[in-house]
C-alpha cells in the first residue's frame, strides 16, 4: 500500500465512525479545543534601572486577552543594542506567529541574521524565548519547571558572596553566612595597595602610583602576582579560621595569566575550594586541557561564552566540573535547558550566572531550570531590594540559603511597567574593563 492509499483507507474509516472528520483531525480537534493557539500581537522591550544594574526585559502580548509572557534580555553594559535589535528584527519577525512552537521560533530567529551566536542577538532571543515559556507554561496552568520534568528537589541551594578589605572582617562575613543556614560562600579579599575584582572599595594607593612609569594613562592598578599571593593567604587563614565543612568559592575573573592560573590552582588544592572560577579568559579556554591534567581543584567557567563551540570541548572532555553561563547571553531558556542536559552525561554540574546584571525574571529562569535538573549543581544568588520586588513581583524568594518557588504557573515573576518606567536608564550602559597593569596594559575584566 503507497502513502497516498493508507491515508485514504485511514480517512475513510475515520469518515464512518466520526461522521466525516476522521479520527485524527477529531484528536486534533480535541487538543485544540484543550489548548486553542494564541498568536504573539506585540513584543515589548521594556528597560529600568531600579538597582544598580540596567536590565532588558521582554513582554510578550497575545490575542487572548490578558496573556502575556516574560524573558530576560539583560545585557547591562550593551542594554540598548538589544533593545533595539528586538524592536528592529526580532519584533516584526514573530508577530503573528503561533506562541507554543517555541523550538520552531528560536530556531528560525536564531539563523534569521545569517551571522549568529553573538551577544546581542542571542540576549534579544533569550527575552523572547522566556517569556513563550513563560506563556506555555500559563496556558497549561504549571509552573515552568513542570513543563521541564518536573522538581527534583524541594528548593535550590543558593551561594552567598563574601567580600572585604581584611582576612578578619571576610571571616566574619562567612559566618554571618553560615549563621543564616548558607553551606557554600564565595570568597574574595582586596590585595593590599592594588586594584581587584569583587572587593568594593579596594582602591590603589599612592605608593603603587609611583611604582608607574612616567606617562601612563591614569588607571586603577591591577597586577597578578599580588593578587595570587593574597589569593592564597586568604583561603590558608579562612580554612584555619573556619575548618573545612563550609563550601568556599573564588572567582579568578580571567585577570592571572595562564601560568598564573595554574599556580594558584595547584596552589589552593589543600584548601579544598567547592570550585575555582575563570582561571582563564574566554579566548583562553584551551588552556583548560592543561589545568584539568594538573591540579584537582574544582574547575567554573563559562559566564562570557556565547556560543556552543566554547563550551563543547570544556563540556565533553570533562575539563570543568561547573557550567556558568550566563542564560540570556547564550539564547536564554531554550539552549540553556539542552546544555545542561549535555553536561549531565558529562557529569558537569550547573552553576549559572546570577548576579545582579541578570533580572529577576532571568533569576526565575534560572530557578526553574535549577528544580528541574539532575546535574545541578549551585546557584549564584542576588539579593532583590524592596524597589526591585515592587518593579517584579513575584521575584524567587531567598530563605536561609536557598531560593524558592512560589508556584504559579509559568515563570510565576510579572513586571509593573508603570513602576519599570519611573526608573529609567541613568547612563546608556554599564562598563568594564578600567584596571590596567603597572606598565599601562589593559587587564581583562
Ligand atoms: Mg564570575
Amino acid at each position: 500500500m503507497n502513502r497516498r492509499s493508507a491515508l485514504k483507507t485511514f480517512g475513510g474509516a475515520g469518515a464512518g465512525l466520526l461522521g466525516g472528520a476522521g479520527p485524527l483531525a477529531a484528536a486534533q480537534a480535541q487538543a485544540r479545543r484543550g489548548l486553542p493557539p494564541v498568536k504573539i500581537t506585540d513584543v515589548k522591550t521594556i528597560l529600568t534601572q531600579p538597582a544598580g544594574d540596567h536590565l532588558v526585559v521582554v513582554k510578550v502580548l497575545t490575542d487572548e486577552p490578558g496573556l502575556y509572557g516574560l524573558g530576560c534580555a539583560t545585557h547591562r553594559e550593551r542594554p540598548l543594542s538589544v533593545a533595539a535589535y528586538i524592536e528592529n528584527y526580532l519584533k516584526p519577525f514573530v508577530m503573528g506567529r503561533n506562541c507554543d512552537e517555541i523550538e520552531d521560533i528560536w530556531q528560525s530567529a536564531y539563523v534569521q541574521s545569517y551571522f549568529r551566536s553573538g551577544v546581542t542577538g542571542n540576549n534579544a532571543l533569550s527575552g523572547l524565548d522566556g517569556a513563550l515559556w513563560d506563556i506555555l507554561g500559563k496556558r497549561c496552568g504549571v509552573p515552568v519547571y513542570k513543563l521541564l520534568g518536573g522538581k527534583m528537589r524541594a528548593a535550590v541551594p543558593l551561594y552567598a558572596h563574601a567580600a572585604a578589605r581584611e582576612l578578619a572582617d571576610l571571616e566574619d562575613q562567612v559566618r554571618k553566612w553560615m549563621a543564616q543556614g548558607y553551606r557554600h560562600v564565595r570568597v574574595q579579599v582586596a590585595t593590599p595597595g592594588f586594584s581587584g575584582y569583587g572587593v568594593g572599595g579596594a582602591a590603589t594607593s599612592e605608593a603603587v602610583q609611583k611604582m608607574r612609569p612616567e606617562g601612563v594613562a591614569p588607571s586603577p592598578v591591577f597586577e597578578p602576582t599580588p593578587y595570587v599571593n593574597m589569593t592564597i593567604k586568604m583561603f590558608e587563614y579562612l580554612r584555619a579560621k573556619l575548618g573545612f565543612d563550609v563550601e568556599l568559592l573564588h572567582d579568578v575573573h580571567e585577570r592571572p595569566t595562564p601560568a598564573l592560573s595554574l599556580q594558584l590552582a595547584k596552589a589552593l588544592e589543600p584548601y579544598r575550594l567547592f570550585f575555582l572560577e575563570d582561571c582563564f579568559a574566554p579566548e583562553d579556554v584551551a588552556w583548560f586541557q592543561i589545568m584539568r591534567q594538573q591540579t584537582t581543584t574544582p574547575l567554573a567557567m563559562g559566564e562570557l561564552f556565547v556560543n556552543r563551540h566554547e563550551w563543547l570541548p570544556l563540556v565533553t572532555n570533562r575539563w570543568i566540573d561547573f557550567i556558568r553561563i550566563h542564560i540570556s547571553a547564550v539564547g536564554g531558556l531554550n539552549m540553556a535547558r539542552k546544555v545542561a542536559s549535555l553536561c549531565e552525561f558529562f557529569n558537569v554540574r550547573s552553576a549559572w550566572h546570577g548576579p545582579g546584571n541578570v533580572s529577576p525574571v532571568g533569576h526565575a529562569v534560572n530557578m526553574h531550570l535549577d528544580l528541574a535538573i539532575y546535574n545541578f549543581g549551585i546557584q549564584e544568588q542576588n539579593f532583590f531590594s524592596p524597589t526591585v520586588r515592587e518593579v517584579f513581583p513575584g521575584a524567587p524568594e531567598i530563605k536561609g540559603g536557598y531560593m524558592y518557588s512560589n508556584d504559579k504557573p509559568g515563570l510565576g515573576i510579572d513586571i509593573d511597567e508603570k513602576l519599570a518606567a519611573k526608573f529609567p536608564y541613568k547612563t546608556p550602559g554599564g562598563s568594564r574593563g578600567n584596571d590596567r597593569r603597572l606598565d599601562g596594559t589593559i587587564v581583562r575584566p
